[in-house]
C-alpha cells in the first residue's frame, strides 16, 4: 500500500521527521533597481523600510502562532500608503488601535519634527510588547517557559561586570560602565513599581529612558565586540548567549529607529499624510485540512519510488533509506505521514498577503512582504518560487502545519492561479531536492539538529 496523499504534503510529512531545522539563518539581499520600479513613488529600499517600521511597530505578542505580516499598497500617483497586515491567527484589533495612535502622533507632531515626543507616543502605544522584549517582571508573556529568562538589561549588566572582573579591555569597560550603571538602575526603577504602574504613564517614562539609553548605547559602543571579549569557558556565557543578548538589545533599539524613520519620511514625503491600515481577517483561511498540492507529480518522492515509475527517483534508495535512517518501518512510515495530514493546518501570514494581492491585483503590486520574525522555511522558498515579493530573512525552520488553501475555496484570476500552480510544484521541487541532500548527508553521518516540538 502506498499513501493517498498528495506530494506535497507527503514531502512535508517526510521533511519534518527529519528534522525541523533544515537551514541556517539567511538574510537575502534586494535586487538595486527591479523592473517595474518606475511605477512606484518609493524605491524598493524604502518600501521595505515602511514595511519594517510597521512589522516592529505592530507587533504586540511573543505568541509564535499570533505572527503578524505587513505589506505596503501604494496607492495611485503617489496618494496615500495603504498598510494591509495578517496574522497566523487571532485578533488584529489590538495592533489596529496601536495605528491608528502613531498615526495620529504622526500627523500631529510631522510639522515640528518632534523626534522625541512622538518616540514617548510610540512607547505608550507599544508598552506591553516593549516589557515584553525587556523581560521585565510586569511582561505579559504568552511564553510561559521564557518568563523565567534574565530581564535583558540585568543580563548585560552582569556581562559587562564579568569584562570588569577579569580586566579584559579595562578602558573600554571603564568607558561603557557609566551607561550600564544608569540602565541598571533605570531598570531598577521599573521592577520596583506596581504592575499597573508599570502599564500606565510612569512605566512608559521608564521605558522611554530605558529604550533611549540601550539605543544611545548601541550605536556609541560595538557591544558585541564587548561582549565577546567574555571567555567561553564561563558556563553562563558561552558565545550563544552573547548573540542573544545582543539581539535582544537591538530588537529593543529599533524602536526608535522605526521611529526617527517615520517622522523624517513624513515630513519629506506627503504619501506619509495619507497612511491607512487593512487587515485580512483571520476567518478568510481558518485553520483546515489539505493544502494546494502540485500537478507535476501525484505523489511525494516516498510513494513514487515505491510505485517504481518515476525515474527520478531510485526505487532502492530513497524508500530504504527513509526507513533506515527513520528507523521506522514501511507502515510506520506510512501512519506518519498519515498522521500529518490529517493535522489541521495554518495559512501563515506572509501567504495570506501574497494571495491577497493576487486574488484582488491592485493597481501597484506591493513588492515586499515583511513580518515582525523572520519568515518560515515554507513561507520563504514559496515566496521565493512565486517570484513577486520579496522577504527580507528566513530562519530555516520548516513547520509541518503549513499550507496553502485548496484551490478550489479561492477565487483567483486565471494568470494568478497559474503563478500560484507553478510556485507550488517548484515547492515541491525545492523540498524534494532537500530530501535528497538529507538523505546524502545521512548517510555520510550528518546530523540535522532538530526541534521536533516546533508545529506552528
Ligand atoms: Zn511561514
Amino acid at each position: 500500500m502506498v499513501t493517498k496523499h498528495g506530494a506535497l504534503t507527503e514531502n512535508i510529512a517526510l521533511l519534518s521527521l527529519c528534522g525541523t531545522t533544515l537551514e541556517p539563518l539567511m538574510d537575502y539581499t534586494l535586487p538595486v533597481d527591479p523592473p517595474g520600479a518606475i511605477h512606484h513613488h518609493l524605491s524598493l529600499q524604502h518600501e521595505q523600510q515602511v514595511a519594517e517600521a510597521f512589522a516592529i511597530l505592530l507587533a504586540n505578542t511573543d505568541d509564535p502562532n499570533a505572527v503578524g505580516a505587513i505589506c505596503v499598497e501604494e496607492q495611485p500617483n503617489a496618494t496615500g500608503l495603504l498598510i494591509r497586515m495578517a496574522v497566523n491567527s487571532g485578533s488584529q484589533q489590538e495592533r489596529t488601535s496601536t495605528f491608528d495612535r502613531i498615526i495620529c502622533a504622526l500627523k500631529r507632531l510631522t510639522a515640528s519634527k518632534d523626534e522625541e515626543t512622538f518616540f514617548k507616543e510610540i512607547v505608550v502605544a507599544c508598552q506591553s510588547r516593549l516589557l515584553v522584549r525587556l523581560r521585565s517582571s510586569h511582561a505579559k508573556s504568552h511564553r510561559r517557559h521564557k518568563v523565567g529568562r534574565q530581564a535583558v538589561i540585568s543580563r548585560l549588566c552582569d556581562g559587562i561586570k564579568v569584562i570588569s572582573r577579569l580586566r579584559i579591555n579595562p578602558a573600554a569597560t571603564a568607558a561603557i560602565k557609566p551607561h550600564t550603571d544608569l540602565l541598571e538602575c533605570a531598570f531598577a526603577k521599573l521592577e520596583a513599581m506596581s504592575f499597573t504602574a508599570a502599564h500606565s504613564e510612569s512605566g512608559s517614562q521608564s521605558l522611554y529612558c530605558i529604550i533611549s539609553k540601550v539605543e544611545m548605547l548601541l550605536t556609541s559602543t560595538d557591544i558585541v565586540a564587548l561582549l565577546m571579549l567574555i571567555p567561553n569557558d564561563i558556563p553562563t556565557w558561552p558565545e550563544s548567549a552573547v548573540r542573544s543578548l545582543v539581539k535582544s538589545l537591538n530588537g529593543l533599539a529599533q524602536y526608535r529607529s522605526a521611529a526617527h524613520y517615520l517622522l523624517r519620511r513624513a515630513h519629506k514625503d506627503p504619501i506619509f499624510h495619507h497612511l491607512k491600515i487593512a487587515e485580512i481577517s483571520s476567518e478568510t483561511y481558518p485553520e483546515g485540512l489539505g493544502t494546494w498540492e502540485p500537478l507535476s507529480v501525484q505523489h511525494g518522492i516516498f510513494t513514487r519510488s515505491l510505485q517504481g515509475y518515476d525515474k527520478s527517483v531510485q526505487r532502492s534508495e530513497i524508500s530504504s533509506q527513509l526507513k533506515s535512517m527513520l528507523g521506522m518501518s514501511h507502515s510506520e512510515l506510512e501512519s506518519s505521514i498519515d498522521c500529518h495530514a490529517t493535522m489541521t493546518k495554518r495559512v501563515h501570514a506572509e501567504i495570506q498577503l501574497l494571495l491577497y494581492s493576487m486574488k484582488h491585483p491592485p493597481l501597484l503590486q506591493p513588492r515586499i512582504i515583511c513580518s515582525n520574525k523572520h519568515a518560515c522555511l515554507l513561507c520563504a522558498l514559496f515566496i521565493q518560487a512565486h517570484g513577486k515579493f520579496h522577504i527580507r530573512s528566513c530562519h530555516g525552520r520548516l513547520y509541518p502545519r503549513w499550507r496553502i488553501p485548496l484551490p478550489q475555496i479561492m477565487t483567483l484570476p486565471e494568470s494568478s492561479r497559474l503563478q500560484i500552480q507553478q510556485a507550488v510544484d517548484d515547492l515541491n521541487q525545492f523540498l524534494e531536492a532537500k530530501l535528497r541532500t538529507y538523505l546524502l548527508r545521512s548517510r555520510s553521518r550528518y546530523t540535522f539538529s532538530s526541534v521536533g516540538s516546533t508545529v506552528t
